[in-house]
């Protein structure tokens, strides 16, 4: 968990790839079906664009969907999912019927104005996904991507007004969760304003990797 910007993305891939379990983030999931124009794609694309949540039992619906897919029988990393008190609910009555459970919690604190420096800057590859950030990982040549020459573009949700929303959606929607998770003694509550590698180190730690 963590609010946009936060890393959460980053941190939870290469925490996949560490533990070899798949990475599943709702937003990924949700924006691949914008760009590929399916009714799911259509139908978050509105709420996506305003830098609302999509409602809750679509994000469930894609939850169960995946989960139950062949690659998730040794567990996963959810990453941006679950984000209201509901989808937290919802997961909890998947897990018990599957008969498994969450292991941890990992929340990632990162100040405001730091967020929307991170969230205005980045930019990712239209081509190869890759991810990079105007002041702190620049492309060698303006708008191109150093790995495959594809064109950067910004995320439609990483314009500044948008970010504001998003943030303030952070805090109303997605904040309590974390008293939700704290109380199971789950949690994990990390700082993520430092270098990436040393956040994994952390993170690492916390779940009892290394
Ligand atoms: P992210 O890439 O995690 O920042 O997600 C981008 C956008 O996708 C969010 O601003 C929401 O509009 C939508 N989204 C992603 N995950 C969820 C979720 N668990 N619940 C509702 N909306 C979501």
């Amino acid at each position: 968990m963590g609010p946009p910007g936060s890393g959460k993305g980053t941190q939870a891939q290469i925490l996949a790839e560490r533990v070899g379990v798949p990475q599943i983030a709702t937003g990924d999931i949700l924006r691949a079906a914008v760009q590929e124009g399916t009714p799911l794609g259509r139908e978050a694309r509105d709420y996506m664009d305003r830098g609302a949540l999509v409602p809750d039992e679509v994000v469930i619906g894609i939850i169960r969907d995946r989960t139950q897919k062949q690659d998730c029988s040794a567990g996963y990393i959810l990453d941006g999912f679950p984000r209201t008190i509901a989808q937290a609910e919802a997961l909890d009555q998947m897990l018990t019927e599957a008969g498994g459970e969450i292991d941890f919690v990992v929340s990632l604190l990162v100040n405001e104005e730091e967020l929307v420096r991170r969230l205005s800057g980045r930019r990712t590859c239209r081509s190869c996904g890759a991810g990079f950030h105007i002041y702190s990982r620049p492309p060698q040549k303006r708008r191109v991507c150093d790995l495959c020459g594809g064109p950067l573009y910004q995320r439609d949700d990483d314009r500044e007004e948008t970010i504001r929303e998003r943030l303030l959606v952070y805090r109303r929607q997605t904040q309590p969760l974390i008293e939700y998770y704290r109380g199971r003694g789950i949690l994990k509550e990390l700082n993520g304003s430092r270098e990436i590698g040393e956040i994994q180190e952390k993170i690492l730690e916390a779940v009892g990797v290394i």
